[in-house]
């Protein structure tokens, strides 16, 4: 009897243990294998959902243009290993059954999602499956430890970083990855799936993907290739490069570990297989590994506080007196603030799907702190523009910044975007790159060109509030309005 393999988020053929367990069957009793993907958005999306009674995530434009190339490469791969990808669309459960009738399957493997509306619906298959008496397992792809195995000394899950990264990292062992397996025996009859280009997943018009297209190459071998060349060289300066948005100091592995083209562990042991090989490397990568501890906090978060996308794990923020201000919302999402680091940032997100982690700092405090708009809006906005929109890793840390999640900054921290600008992008180039009108300023102005001569400003061809915006606050009022709410919070007012 066939096995099928249900691809989600862990889209490769190297390190796949339901690939490869499924692989391994076939071997031993000549069935053939099925590898599938469903397209769940009908019911609220294969990222994840939130349980009952909160919002739906389902998923955002730019991963759904990513999803499309990743799914046309994961079809080449599957294909040249011998059993062609199955596509289809539906609920799940069904789309399962209604294969299974179809080919005499007797088994289904996958990898695990932590998402709690993908981990809840995971579980009601399974065991509606095993109930049918087929066997259905499922494997970890996705994490360096299951986050219910991660207790701290009172038997408790970690609500602060240093010490759940102390913890893991020293205790972790995770298996060594395995490589995409020969071959793939495909079922004598193939299945009929339906064709990618059906599923609408990309723009049509307008076509605001181009700068999507120019940037990203989605898929493992691009992936595995990023990994293999950051850490060739790059990851050595990385503890101080990566706050440089004007520099490509960082790994950009974000939207593949998204879409599970590339996995912790292969990070993880290449990582650590390259500090043995280059001591020199060494303090660059266990910087790079704790970002990656990071990713793997707020996945046991979210494990851990489902609600984690939708309200603040701080309970006290609930009744914040946030703004309503579409126009101020409006302004950043356009990044035309007037404030040339946000707007470089916003800019960025809008045209390559991505931003830089300092930026993504810079632009959240603005929001939250200078506009005082809740922090589930600028989440939103970037669930549906980032290539790398992850349920765990948004969430968690819209809440960092806001100050209401775990282990946050806390929230009189206000980033003040012109010394943020000045510090992180000294010669303006990154502003330079996404605010073009801004191109001739000298750097002593680009991050404040409101306070630059008249003289000045002629030169560089900037005309305020016209052909770039006036500042739509004053930073430091904001900054005290701020401080102002957040005592009364505090206070208990
Ligand atoms: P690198 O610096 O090369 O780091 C390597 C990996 O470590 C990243 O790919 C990522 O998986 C992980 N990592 C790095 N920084 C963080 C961090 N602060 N938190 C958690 N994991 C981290 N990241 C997402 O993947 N998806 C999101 O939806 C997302 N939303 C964010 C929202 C806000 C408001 C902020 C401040 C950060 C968000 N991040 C998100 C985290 C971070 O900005 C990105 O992971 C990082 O910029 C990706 O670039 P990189 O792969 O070059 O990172």
């Amino acid at each position: 009897a066939p096995i099928i393999v249900w691809f989600r988020t862990d889209l490769r053929l190297a390190d796949n243990p339901a690939l490869t367990a499924a692989a391994q069957a076939s071997a031993d009793t000549g069935a053939a294998v099925i590898p599938l993907y469903i397209l769940e958005e009908e019911t609220g999306g294969t990222a994840g959902t939130s349980p009952a009674g909160t919002s739906t995530w389902p998923l955002g434009g730019a991963q759904r243009w990513w999803l499309h190339g990743s799914l046309e490469r994961l079809g080449t791969c599957c294909a040249r290993h011998g059993s062609p990808l199955l596509l289809r669309r539906g609920e799940p459960g069904a789309v399962l059954d209604a294969l299974i009738a179809e080919t005499g399957a007797g088994c289904v493997l996958w990898n695990r999602r932590y998402t709690p509306a993908g981990t809840a619906r995971d579980a009601a298959i399974k065991q509606g499956l095993k109930a049918r008496g087929i066997d259905a397992r499922s494997f970890n792809a996705a994490l360096l430890a299951e986050p219910w195995t991660v207790r701290n000394k009172s038997g408790g899950s970690f609500k602060v970083f240093t010490p759940f990264w102390r913890h893991v990292s020293s205790t972790l062992n995770p298996p060594l990855p395995t490589r995409a397996p020969a071959t793939l025996k495909a079922p004598q009859t193939a299945p009929a799936g339906d064709r990618l280009a059906d599923w609408g997943l990309l723009p049509t018009r307008p076509d605001w993907a181009a700068g999507l297209r120019r940037r990203w190459v989605p898929g493992e071998t691009a992936a595995l290739s990023h990994l293999a060349e950051f850490l060739d060289g790059p990851v050595g300066a990385y503890a101080t490069e990566r706050d440089r948005p004007d520099r490509a100091g960082t790994s950009a592995l974000s939207p593949y570990l998204a879409f599970g083209e590339i996995g912790p562990r292969q990070i993880w042991h290449a990582a650590r297989h390259a500090a043995d090989a280059r001591p020199e490397l060494a303090a660059g990568i266990e910087a790079f590994l704790r970002e990656v501890g990071w990713r793997e906090f707020q996945y046991h978060l979210l494990h851990h506080a489902p609600d984690l996308p939708d309200r603040p794990l701080d309970s006290r923020f609930t009744g914040f007196a946030w703004r309503d201000d579409p126009a101020g919302l409006r302004a950043w999402q356009r990044g035309r603030t007037g404030y040339p680091i946000v707007d470089a940032g916003m800019r960025q997100l809008w045209e390559t799907g991505w931003m830089h982690n300092r930026v993504r700092m810079i632009v959240a405090s603005f929001l939250i702190k200078d506009l005082l708009l809740p922090w589930q809006e600028g989440e939103r906005w970037f669930w549906d523009t980032l290539v790398d929109a992850d349920l765990a890793q948004n969430a968690g840390n819209w809440q960092w910044v806001a100050g209401c999640g775990a282990d946050a900054a806390p929230f009189f921290r206000v980033f003040n975007p012109v010394l943020q600008g000045e510090k992180f992008d000294p010669a303006g180039d990154y502003v330079r790159r996404y605010v073009p009108e801004l191109g001739r300023l000298p750097a002593r102005w680009i991050h404040q060109p409101w306070a630059a001569p008249a003289e000045v400003l002629r030169q560089a061809g900037v005309r305020l509030g016209d052909s770039y915006p006036r500042p739509i606050l004053d930073h430091g009022a904001a900054r005290e309005r701020a401080l102002a709410l957040y005592k009364e919070l505090k206070e208990g007012v």
